[in-house]
């Protein structure tokens, strides 16, 4: 007798085959059985029965790139991923996290989450118990806290940098012999502890709070290839970093140097900034060149845009700098609404001049073709009429205006889209070229962080709705290939080889999908991070269930109660009766 038979579906089991109508059995939280309805096979009896009779059976989504270091000490549910059908995620991206930390060096770290991936510095605060100092101590305060899903995590240079060095660390002073030694000594405990890498952040965006850069922003290379000789000792392990997107090919001498040296996976954030708009072809064809010598480098490239959402009371929107603004930006949200409805202020935020002496932040303040209001549809390949510069053209009206009002829609929660990267030319076929792309990897999602900027969370879910369904611009990508890169191939990259695929032996973790229904909801601002501090948070409509280990967690995005994640460590061996491979 099975656990549970998910009976009669479409069944994508995340290795790019054709679909086929079968059942899923599952006993144990392993998958025991698939049985294909067009071969005349049937799954035996179970202790419960999921009907998917038009509904697709994939394997759970596989997200590598999130960070949710803090919130998975309080949050069970690793929220958003979670109702996006994510049952494994990786943390730990970036170089940014909480271990190993001293007492004393809470704050810095602290500090850094907040300033590098927006979120909220008293919700880390208030919402961390902070019972660990190394990094070993940390993997066992999370196993120790029931969860929904599965999660990996890696070891942050930032931390470790900041243990060892203390304050010449977080100044980004050089490192010693005698420090790097104690870092890799420290990433080498990590991994043998059941880190799943190790990450770094070479990239001038990322700032704390205060204005330093993240630790290890400018580690040298003896440091960078001391750290990752304990990789290649461990035998374990990525190596992930943020790079500064428009330098990514002068870097990649090195990183490939890095990937052959330690024989570990160095796993890059590769997007298109519109600073160098060409630049993704050329490291497609260093990828490609590298995967010819069989070195393990690839880009992580996100399926959508990184896309800012401007609302008044996110982290970002257009007329923040603007001396209106500023005067009254301590106000209640209440008081602010009340002022922002008066003409004066709109007058007065439309005529503040604003030009900036930071490209990048006048590029967020003023770039007018790049500001999409979202409507009731939330259309994330939108074409440049629909952009406030587009609307203009169209209407004859200040684009200032156009922005103000679009921000003042919906009882002033409207929301103007804003992608960052990856939209230069204004439509996704470069990010088609990037995902297609053998040498990429799906990633990128950001789950848990730029709390108050982005909501990109529900990529995966996007993944299916607009690269398989809706897309009208350019070409779709199939649902079996796409299933098969957000589950089997992120899996894979990290060495989760139980994962991924839906077939006898490997983990019962399972979305069952109504996939004409499926649907992003509204992205929104909500106060429900510890101490009422604010995220944007954006649902799905159309995930029937999401099974981790045979165990449903959500029916109907409804919180089934059951918390059966658990903490990965490390790699995960390929079961034994592998069909699908
Ligand atoms: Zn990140």
């Amino acid at each position: 007798m099975h656990d549970l038979v998910i009976r009669g579906g479409k069944i994508v089991d995340g290795t790019g085959d054709d679909a086929f109508i079968g059942d899923v059995a599952i006993k144990g939280g392993i998958i025991v059985e698939i049985a294909n309805h067009a071969k005349g096979e049937t799954a035996g009896a179970a202790a419960r029965d999921i009907d998917a009779d038009g509904l697709l059976i994939t394997p759970g989504w596989v997200d590598i790139h999130t960070h949710y270091d803090a919130q998975a000490t309080w949050d069970p549910y690793l929220t958003p991923s979670s109702w996006h059908g994510v049952t494994t995620c990786v943390m730990g991206n970036c170089g940014v996290g909480f271990a190993p930390a001293k007492p004393d060096e809470r704050e810095v770290l602290i500090d850094l989450m907040e300033g590098v991936e927006d979120i909220p510095g008293a919700a880390l605060t208030e919402g961390m118990e902070w019972s660990w100092e190394t990094f070993p101590e940390y993997l066992d305060a999370l196993e120790a806290k029931p969860h929904a899903i599965d999660f990996g995590c890696q070891v942050p240079h930032g931390a470790v940098r900041t243990y060892v060095m203390g304050e010449r660390g977080v100044a980004n002073e050089d490192a010693t012999a005698g420090d790097i030694a104690a870092m890799a000594k420290i990433v080498r405990e990590g991994l043998e502890a059941g880190a799943m890498g190790f990450s770094t952040s070479r990239t001038s965006i990322h700032k704390s709070k205060s204005g330093e850069h993240v630790p290890g922003t400018y580690a040298a290379m003896d440091e960078v290839f001391g750290i990752g000789s304990a990789l290649n000792q461990a035998g374990a392990g990525v190596f992930q970093m943020a790079i500064e997107h428009h330098e990514a090919d002068d870097n990649f001498p090195w990183m490939k140097k890095l990937a052959q040296e330690t024989g570990r996976p160095v796993l890059f954030n590769l997007v298109q900034p519109d600073k160098a708009p060409d630049k993704w072809r050329d490291m497609l064809k260093l990828l490609e060149e590298a995967g010819e010598e069989n070195i393990p480098i690839y880009g992580q490239t996100a399926g959508r845009p990184v896309g800012l959402l401007f609302n008044w009371q996110a982290s970002v929107h257009p007329f923040m700098l603007c001396a209106t603004w500023q005067a009254m930006k301590e106000l209640p949200w209440e008081e602010k609404y009340k002022k922002l409805k008066e003409p004066a202020t709109r007058r007065a935020m439309c005529d503040d001049d604003v030009h900036f002496w930071d490209d990048f932040v006048n590029m967020m303040m003023v770039g007018h073709h790049k500001m999409f209001p979202l409507g009731e549809e939330q259309d994330y390949e939108p074409s440049a009429e629909m952009s406030v510069e587009g609307l203009s053209k169209t209407t004859g009206q200040d684009p200032r205006e156009i922005a103000y009002d679009a921000l003042m829609r919906d009882n002033g929660e409207g929301i103007i889209y804003f992608p960052l990267f990856n939209y230069t030319h204004g439509d996704l076929n470069v990010l088609h070229e990037l995902i297609m792309h053998p040498r990429t990897g799906l990633s990128l999602s950001d789950g848990g962080a730029h709390c108050a900027t982005i909501a990109d969370g529900s990529i995966p879910t996007f993944m299916i709705t607009h690269w398989t369904r809706d897309r009208t611009r350019g070409e779709k990508i199939s649902l079996e290939k796409m299933v098969r890169m957000q589950t089997h191939d992120t899996a894979r990259l990290f060495s989760l080889n139980d994962r991924g695929v839906l077939a006898p032996g490997y983990r019962a973790d399972v979305n069952v999908i109504d996939y004409d229904k499926l649907k992003l909801g509204r992205a929104h601002l909500a106060w429900d991070l510890p101490t009422g501090a604010k995220r944007y948070v954006q649902r799905a409509e159309g995930y029937v269930a999401t099974v981790v280990a045979g165990v449903p967690i959500y029916e109907n995005g409804v919180e089934t109660g059951a918390l059966p994640g658990k903490l990965l460590r490390g790699a995960q061996a390929t079961p034994m009766k592998q069909a699908a491979e």
